[in-house]
């Protein structure tokens, strides 16, 4: 997976953001504002942790269900 961009929400600057770093809250490079944190790759979760990730995730979440059977 690669790195995904973030654009800080106070000065519009395109924040490059490591793979390693996604998912956690950052500083714009530019303005130094708090970036949301974001994710730009899938996250597989669990009915074990999903229901906490979506209450501490402020940005819009696409979800996809699946089962093995
Ligand atoms: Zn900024």
């Amino acid at each position: 997976m690669s790195d995904c961009t973030v654009t800080c929400p106070s000065c519009g600057t395109a924040n490059r953001i490591p793979i390693d770093k996604e998912g956690k809250n950052g500083r714009c490079g530019n303005c130094q504002s708090p970036l949301p944190p974001s994710y730009c790759h899938p996250q597989q979760l669990t009915d074990k942790d999903f229901h906490e990730f979506l209450a501490n995730y402020p940005g819009p979440v696409l979800a996809e269900f699946w089962a093995p059977w």
